[in-house]
């Protein structure tokens, strides 16, 4: 073990999104995933992730004025989720009404993106955190925390 496995290493694609289309700094890449910007680094280089330039921040286009490039700005996509299409009561995967708590859980990945939720029993959320492949992220956002 050593610093750059001590943490398990998000997949390829979460990291590339997170960098090249989210246009986060590694610094901040390595806030989403509570590491230093060091194992950000080593994980680009184990990966593959090409490091890209540094620029300046006033610099991005229009489509990433909202983002703000860390956990925050995910936690308000997803309470966005809750505003927009309103407290889930029911479950999707079960279909039960019966449950005490209801998530919108997120599908792919595209945090930002409203339609990609889907309302889920707090049973079935747990099952399904199961096979998602980038956890980390999802229980920070998502959070089925409450079992
Ligand atoms: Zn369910």
């Amino acid at each position: 073990m050593n610093q750059y496995t001590a943490h398990p290493m998000p997949e390829k694609y979460i990291l590339e999104h997170l960098y090249y289309e989210k246009d986060l700094t590694q610094v901040e890449v390595g806030r989403v995933f509570n590491v230093s910007q060091k194992v950000v680094f080593g994980w680009f280089k184990k990966l593959g992730v090409k490091s890209r330039v540094a620029k300046k921040r006033d610099q991005r286009g229009d489509k990433n004025s909202s983002w703000k490039g860390d956990i925050a700005s995910y936690e308000a996509f997803h309470k966005r989720v809750y505003s927009l299409r309103g407290s889930p009561s029911v479950c999707e995967e079960c279909g039960t009404t019966e449950s005490k708590n209801y998530d919108w859980a997120n599908i792919t990945g595209k945090y930002e993106d409203v339609n990609d939720y889907k309302r889920m029993c707090r049973s079935c959320h747990a099952k399904y955190d199961n096979k998602v492949k980038n956890i980390t992220v999802h229980r920070l956002i998502c959070g089925s925390g409450g079992l």
